[in-house]
């Protein structure tokens, strides 16, 4: 096992900038990226306490404004998590913010072009709609609405929003992470029974080993690299498993390179090994796990030379890892956005999950599974029975609605982010264009907007407050910066007006995002303690469960005396819902030895950049733009030898499904076999770098239990 090398040139010029938090690297241009401090006061009016509503690692933030205007945001120096670090997604929303093509008004399609209209006329245009839904239909109507929930703007927006429907009798809506981190925090829920992670990122600070599997934390999260740097200081050994040489590999110790998929077959591999060499904590299985011994008899066949065969990691190296994770006592699994996105996710996790268990590494300090993605706050049960849960179980799941839209049985559809986040996005389209009224609750004149009847702008980040939870359990608040533009409107404010009009006097009275957030903290236990007052003082969050005002902040271990919330107070790997325990390739990979699997014999893969958070507004700034490429796909020298291809062609990336034009760039930073392409790209961008074709209207439909899959699957390169 060695680390691979990435030369500090090409390193710098991918990340580095998101990484310093505002250290502008040599090979970066400081007259067009100016962040990353504050301005000096002479020229700021005041600053409010913000944060970045991009990814979950939700730093918090320092508006500064002169004149009602945003002129800087720099990371708040406070923040535990972060040291006052952003990355440049954070930094391009003041570009954003004042952007020449955002929609500033409520719109409404006239044939082939937009007629502006008040927002009252939008807003009663969409409850008479839906009220006409439920006198067309008054036996079956329940289905014919439809919600896909806000996702940027703040927690309480989406409880406003489903609020709204739930309480008119709707309720079928998609959650933002349906289609992609589902798998990962429902099988975490399942086994563990929370679905978020089991410990804060401190931990690793305690640990003797971290594996990230595929957790390329330096272009996801590239604030946290600074944790990295502080664990390998103390001696803590980083192992990186990902099949592609990222800017995460400088922070590994080693890499092991696994083909996309397989981390399943892999953990059953070192599983085995385990059982086999005695090198597990039997006292903890008997205490503390049930179902081992289904686990026992997956991993039999999983010998190191066969998952080799499976991974292409050398047995070696298999041997190697199985013996580090063996002997030492405290390990943290930190679990990538990837391993959720295959059709064997969930087993996947589970075995992972597993792996932790059976070396007595699930709770305690140094000890815990990491999983960035992952999962709503807990501890909001009780108000889900109250506001939502009286049809909950009637709620069809995002493939159902999509099902019923394209055979028009959906009527209405609030949509609220981009249809781009589904497989095979041409599908979706298809289907959201068989709806008979589309409210868009977007930014700017985007693909969405393409498929819209009315469109209602929404608030943008400064202009609004609220809470948000991120990656350490912690929620955050936001404060209003500036005024709303236009008639511009909160999600929050849009779904209460809305909620009253078609629920009636069954919506609660609600006068603010604050409001929202009392009713949620009071249904919440875990959350009780965090009362408006404290969240608004603190620069890094508050951790939950906080169920206690006076108690000091639980961080760490979510189950420090290793009971676990599932039905059993144990670890449960016997899932009925997931079947038996086993490994099974992806759909649509070559190597499922199907029918026609040479015809796609590459292995796609994808990912984000550290420059974007892909199917997002951050493809309509030009600061980022100037560091997009638009659509390219990554393939090693020897993939591509036979293609009779060179750097820098224009090729045809094709799936069973479709094909994209895109440049090849030839490294050997991807093994041979595999190509990359990042996510990314969107069409209508005005920015020329950030504009392409949707990767994901070539990825194939494939599901698992909750989530999608958008890696694994065959694909090939053809010359333009
Ligand atoms: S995208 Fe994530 S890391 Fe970047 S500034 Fe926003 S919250 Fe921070």
């Amino acid at each position: 096992m060695k680390k691979p090398e990435i030369s500090r040139r090409d390193f710098m010029k991918i990340g580095a900038a998101g990484i310093g938090g505002g250290i502008l690297s040599s090979t970066l241009d400081p007259k067009k990226l100016v962040f990353g401090a504050p301005l000096p006061s002479k020229y700021v009016d005041k600053e409010v306490d913000s944060c970045c509503q991009f990814c979950q690692v939700r730093c918090t933030t320092k508006v500064q404004i002169k004149d009602d205007r945003v002129i800087n945001v720099y990371g708040n120096p406070d923040n535990y998590w972060t040291g006052g670090a952003m990355c440049p997604k954070g930094k391009s929303m003041v570009e954003l913010t004042y952007s020449p093509h955002r929609i500033l008004h409520p719109q409404l399609r006239e044939g082939d072009n937009w007629k502006q209209i008040s927002y009252k006329q939008a807003l009663d245009m969409v409850a008479e709609r839906i009220l006409k839904v439920k006198k067309d239909h008054p036996e079956d109507y329940a289905h014919r609405v439809a919600l896909f929930e806000p996702l940027w703007e703040s927690r309480e927006s989406e409880l406003a929003a489903k609020m709204a429907i739930h309480l008119a009798g709707f309720p079928d809506y998609s959650s933002p992470g349906d289609a992609c981190i589902g798998n990962s925090a429902t099988t975490l829920r399942l086994c563990l029974g929370s679905a978020t992670s089991t410990t804060t990122l401190e931990e690793i600070l305690n640990a003797e080993t971290v594996v990230l599997f595929g957790a390329n934390i330096a272009e996801m999260y590239p604030v946290y690299t600074r944790w990295l740097n502080m664990a390998q200081e103390k001696g803590v050994k980083i192992i990186y498993l990902d099949p592609r040489v990222t800017p995460t590999s400088n922070f590994c110790d080693v890499q092991l390179r696994p083909r996309p998929g397989t981390d399943g077959a892999l953990a059953l591999g070192l599983i085995r090994y385990l059982i086999k060499e005695s090198l597990y904590d039997r006292d903890y299985v008997d205490k503390y796990v049930t179902g081992f011994e289904d686990l026992m008899k997956a991993a039999e066949p999983y010998t190191p030379a066969k998952v080799s065969e499976i991974t292409w990691i050398p047995s070696d190296e298999i041997v190697g890892l199985a013996k580090k994770l063996g002997r030492r006592k405290r390990t943290i699994f930190w679990i990538g956005g990837s391993i959720s996105r295959y059709t064997n996710a969930m087993q996947t996790v589970r075995v992972i999950i597993a792996l932790q268990a059976m070396t007595g590494n699930l709770s305690g300090p140094g000890k815990g599974i990491m999983n960035v993605q992952g999962g709503k706050p807990g501890g909001g049960e009780d108000f889900n029975k109250k506001y939502e849960a009286h049809d909950l179980d009637h709620k069809l799941s995002i493939r159902k609605i999509l099902y019923n839209m394209k055979r028009k049985r959906v009527d209405v559809l609030l949509l609220n982010g981009a249809y781009r986040r589904y497989p095979d996005a041409n599908r979706v389209k298809k289907a959201i264009s068989q709806v008979d009224f589309v409210l868009y609750r977007g930014f700017f004149m985007d693909a969405e907007a393409q498929l819209a009847h009315l469109i209602i702008p929404g608030t943008m980040v400064y202009e609004s407050e609220g809470s948000q939870y991120g990656a350490q359990r912690q929620v955050v608040w936001r404060n209003r910066a500036i005024p709303r533009p236009g008639e511009t409107i909160e999600d929050w404010r849009f779904y209460r007006d809305l909620g009253k009009k078609i629920a009636g006097d069954t919506f609660p009275s609600l006068n603010s995002a604050e409001d929202i957030y009392e009713l949620f903290r009071k249904e919440a236990p875990t959350w009780k303690g965090i009362s408006l007052g404290r969240l608004k003082k603190s620069p890094t969050g508050i951790t939950w469960p906080y169920p206690e005002p006076d108690e000091p902040e639980k961080r760490g271990s979510i189950f420090p005396d290793n009971r676990f919330t599932t039905p059993s107070g144990k670890v449960e790997l016997r899932i009925p819902a997931l079947r038996a325990i086993k490994w099974k390739e992806p759909k649509g990979s070559p190597k499922e030895k199907k029918k026609g699997a040479g015809e796609f014999p590459l292995i796609f893969s994808q990912g984000k950049v550290v420059w974007h958070w892909q199917h997002t507004y951050t493809n309509w700034s030009s600061f980022i733009g100037q560091f997009s490429k638009g659509n390219y796909v990554l393939a090693h020298p020897e993939t591509v030898q036979d293609l009779g291809l060179k750097d820098g062609d224009r090729v045809y990336l094709e799936t069973k499904i479709g094909k994209l034009e895109m440049t090849l760039r030839v490294t050997k930073s991807i093994l041979p076999g595999i190509v990359w392409t990042p996510s990314h790209p969107a069409p209508g961008s005005p920015v020329p770098g950030n504009a392409g074709e949707s990767i994901n209207t070539i990825i194939p439909y494939y599901w698992d239990k909750v989530s999608a899959q958008f890696n694994g699957f065959g694909c090939r390169l053809t010359k333009s």
